[in-house]
């Protein structure tokens, strides 16, 4: 368990318009002195500069979704660690299962992401998770230990720094959600994997995501383990967003 508040994370995916992005931070940013816990949004890149006037000077930190392997060069259509700071950029979803799965990334390509991220400062939130056919053949441990066990080796002493987000594959936008247990289970399996590997493992956050709601987010919370969420759907609604920023800030 880490000591500090706990990180509640959006996900937008690929959603979202410069109206609807300001309708929507106006909608959440009303109600945020009532939040104590930490919270970021994790926007697409071409809303990166809208997103950092609208979030300067409030409580939530501005996160991108993904970032190149590469530094610089001809790499059409990637966005640097380096540009992504340009635009103040606190976290980065690195390894999410859609860019594993359709953009057949691999754990060392995420490793190297990671790696990008942490160079300049911005802070990876490292996505792993099993699919449904992993976890029926009883490999979930190996999978989830197997994708991080690539992001300790390439960042050493580093990886203090990084947070970590538990997600399912098969939790990811079902509707289907690890009950509060399972999902406990696996976060102390990745504790105890970040304890051989670091003296600070206390100070990794490890978020729960898949499906997580205004109405269970309290319950998975609860849990020693689960230091916060990665929400996905659930975050493009100010209303349930905010019920969940003010369940984690119990
Ligand atoms: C996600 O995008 O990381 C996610 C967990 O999505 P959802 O909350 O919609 O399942």
């Amino acid at each position: 368990m880490t000591m500090s508040a706990k990180l509640m994370v959006g996900n937008w995916k690929m959603h979202g318009s410069l109206s609807a992005n300001a309708a929507l931070v106006a909608d959440v940013l009303a109600v945020m002195g009532q939040v104590q816990c930490r919270s970021a949004l994790c926007v697409p890149s071409v809303y990166l500069g809208q997103m950092q006037s609208l979030l300067s000077c409030s409580p939530i930190a501005l996160g991108a979704q993904d970032v190149s392997s590469h530094a610089s060069g001809a790499y059409t259509g990637e966005v640097s660690a380096d540009m992504l700071r340009d635009f103040a950029v606190r976290y980065c979803i690195v390894g999410h299962s859609e860019r594993r799965q359709y953009h057949s990334e691999t754990d060392i390509v995420v490793a190297i992401k990671a790696q990008r991220a942490l160079a300049v400062g911005i802070t990876p939130i490292v996505c792993v998770g099993e699919s449904l056919a992993e976890r029926e053949a009883g490999q979930t441990e190996l999978v989830v230990k197997r994708q991080l066990a690539a992001v300790i080796q390439a960042n050493g002493h580093c990886i203090s720094e990084i947070v970590v987000a538990y997600e399912p594959v098969w939790a990811i936008g079902t509707g289907l959600t690890a009950s509060p247990q399972q999902a406990q289970q696996v976060h102390a399996v990745l504790r105890a994997q970040l304890r051989a590997a670091t003296a600070h493992a206390d100070r990794v956050a490890i978020l729960y995501g898949g499906s997580m709601n205004a109405a269970n987010a309290q319950d998975l919370l609860a849990q020693p383990d689960v230091d916060g969420g990665l929400i996905g759907g659930a975050s493009l609604k100010a209303v349930d967003f905010l019920s969940m920023l003010k369940a984690a800030s119990r």
